[in-house]
């Protein structure tokens, strides 16, 4: 589903160059729940950046569900990026002066849906993640793990193939944590492909497979 084949990234500013990413190879197969451990600075948010194409690696090439992305224009990623990606990050990022439902609806906003449709499948995202009961609330009369539901209602609600998700439990406690997880094992196992970046063993070891990075190197 995710195929990174020889990847570098190297980040140049001015006089310093720093090699973030060293000749990655990973395949991510349809169906899989990866996760990528390393300390910081070793390279996990540069390289679910590429794997989400909000970034492009230096060298090397990515597939995407078969299609090598290198030949796509910026306004082709953008559609792939709007069809078939997900994306959950630790500080929820939502929009304080939205409604919930309005936070989940913003991907269809780019799609052909009418707002009728739009409210539909942003309510279906929504009792996807136990929040159904939450629709009028803004984020600030929630909870923690309550704004990363509402984030990974956001996420699903055009039905991507692959959730991509930065840290999706840092800013959470252990409770919370185990809950936004379980949800991420229930998409999971409704077909979702998902890549999560994370620094508690605990959360990785409920994934199928975990890949290892440090300073920008696979280690296994
Ligand atoms: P992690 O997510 O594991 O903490 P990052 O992917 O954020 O690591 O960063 C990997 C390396 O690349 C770090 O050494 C970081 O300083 C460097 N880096 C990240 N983003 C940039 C940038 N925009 N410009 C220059 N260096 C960067
Ligand atoms: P938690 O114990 O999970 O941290 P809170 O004590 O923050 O949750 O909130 C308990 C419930 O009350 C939550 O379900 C939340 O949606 C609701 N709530 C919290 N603050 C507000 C508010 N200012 N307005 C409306 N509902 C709120």
């Amino acid at each position: 589903m995710i195929k990174l084949e020889n990847v570098e990234k190297v980040y140049r500013t001015s006089a310093i160059e720093t090699l973030a990413l060293n000749n990655i190879n990973i395949n991510v197969r349809k169906g899989e729940f990866v996760s990528i451990m390393g300390p910081s600075g070793c390279g996990k948010s540069t390289l679910l950046n590429i794997m989400g194409l909000l970034d492009t690696p230096s060298k090397g090439h990515i597939e995407i569900d078969g299609s090598k992305v290198e030949k796509y224009t910026d306004k082709s990623l953008a559609h792939l990026r709007n069809q078939k990606l997900g994306f959950i990050f630790q500080s929820f990022h939502l929009i304080n002066d939205l409604s919930v439902i309005d936070n989940v609806e913003i991907p269809l906003l780019y799609r052909t849906s009418s707002s009728k449709d739009r409210r539909e499948l942003a309510q279906e995202a929504l009792e996807k993640v136990g929040l159904s009961n939450r629709m009028k609330h803004f984020p600030k009369q929630l909870s923690g793990g309550q704004k990363q539901r509402v984030a990974i209602a956001r996420a699903i609600v055009g039905k991507p193939e692959i959730i991509l998700a930065d840290e999706p439990t840092g800013n959470l406690d252990s409770a919370m944590g185990n809950e936004i997880l379980s949800i991420l094992q229930q998409l999971n196992e409704g077909g979702a492909t998902i890549v999560m970046v994370t620094h508690d063993d605990a959360m990785a070891k409920r994934t199928h497979r975990l890949i290892r990075l440090f300073d920008g190197t696979q280690v296994f």
